[in-house]
């Protein structure tokens, strides 16, 4: 029987459901794992989701975009296979896909991290004869410190700006990094600002019922207004000068996976890195892959290639499968 899914210049397609999953070209029938750019591009004819994801994806995609929902483990038979969709525990609504093809179990993880995190489903392992992983961040090197230990480190540089009359600035990737982050602090120590790209994305995800701390837009403040002792929550992207000149005094931080890696923090000249990443460790890698108990590996991402050699030496059947989704670049990267 030949695989259910099939690399095509459009991305992963599965002909016996006429479906793509986060196809990189518009198509007829799009799955989407979650609501990142490299995941879910404009264009298709419909789209399926789950009913988490759903407010996200259509601000990603535009109002006019066709987005059918699933509830995480409904079931949707396609021509003569079964999709559910289950969390991965990457950002709000995000899904693995499961395909079941006559009792054959494919399993497309999307984005995934095993860390808790209050702002979505945690990951749910799945059992799969084919599992195709995401691996961003698949190397030895990646080993995630304890997120609460993460963010009692951000709250205390946060407590000690205040302290010095600096506004702390934290960057942290838009949709699901920055939320993440807020569910774990609150506005005792000061007021918190986020910048439009984060406010928005917490519209979406305080409608989905995630609490968040109180948050105010910064663009409804003038300059001369913002509190010494705040935190603003924004984007890597918005660090240049014409945005930063509102925060004489400052402090400049960036929350990502990429922090591991001591010289990025250098090479972005920010005063603190904290490692905190909506992917998994190389650690929760491996233990995912053998948990799936699947004899089939396929990797995409990141170090997909370092990755599969690893298994290959373990003589587990991996391979990559050409990058069908543009590489994430480092630290400004889509979901670090
Ligand atoms: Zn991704
Ligand atoms: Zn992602």
């Amino acid at each position: 029987m030949n695989e259910v899914l099939q690399h095509t210049p459009s991305g992963l397609y599965c002909s016996a459901g006429d479906f793509y999953v986060d196809p990189r070209q518009p198509v007829n029938r799009a799955i989407i794992t979650h609501a990142h750019a490299d995941h879910a591009r404009a264009g298709s004819n419909s789209y399926l989701c789950t009913r988490d994801g759903k407010a996200l994806l259509q601000s990603r995609l535009g109002s006019a975009a066709d987005i059918k929902t699933l509830g995480y483990a409904e079931v949707l038979t396609l021509n003569s296979v079964k999709v559910s969709l289950h969390p991965a525990g990457h950002i709000l609504g995000s899904a693995q896909v499961k395909i079941d093809r006559g009792g054959q179990i494919t399993v497309v993880s999307g984005d995934f991290k095993l860390d808790a995190d209050p702002t979505c489903r945690p990951y749910e392992p799945l059992r799969c004869h084919t599992f195709i992983s995401e691996c961003t961040f698949g190397l030895p090197i990646f080993r995630w410190p304890r997120p609460e230990q993460v963010l009692r480190e951000i709250k205390s540089w946060w407590q000690a700006n205040r302290d010095q009359n600096r506004t702390s600035i934290l960057f942290a990737y838009a949709l699901g990094k920055a939320q993440r982050i807020l569910a774990g602090l609150n506005a005792d120590t000061g007021p918190i600002l986020t910048h439009g790209a984060v406010e928005k994305i917490n519209c979406c995800y305080r409608a989905a019922g995630v609490t968040l701390p109180a948050t105010r837009y910064i663009g409804e403040l003038e300059s001369s207004k913002i509190p010494a002792g705040a935190l603003v929550i924004a984007p890597p992207s918005a660090d240049n000068p014409l945005w930063m000149r509102r925060f004489p005094h400052r402090s400049r931080a960036l929350a990502s996976g990429w922090m591991r890696i001591r010289g990025n923090r250098r090479r972005r000249s920010v005063d603190r890195g904290f490692v905190l990443s909506d992917h998994s460790d190389w650690n929760g890698l491996v233990k995912t892959i053998q948990n799936t108990g699947a004899e089939k590996i396929k990797l995409t991402h990141g170090y997909a290639a370092e990755m599969a050699r690893w298994l290959q030496d373990k003589q587990v059947d991996a391979q990559v499968i050409a990058t069908f989704y543009r590489d994430e670049p480092q630290v400004d990267g889509q979901s670090s």
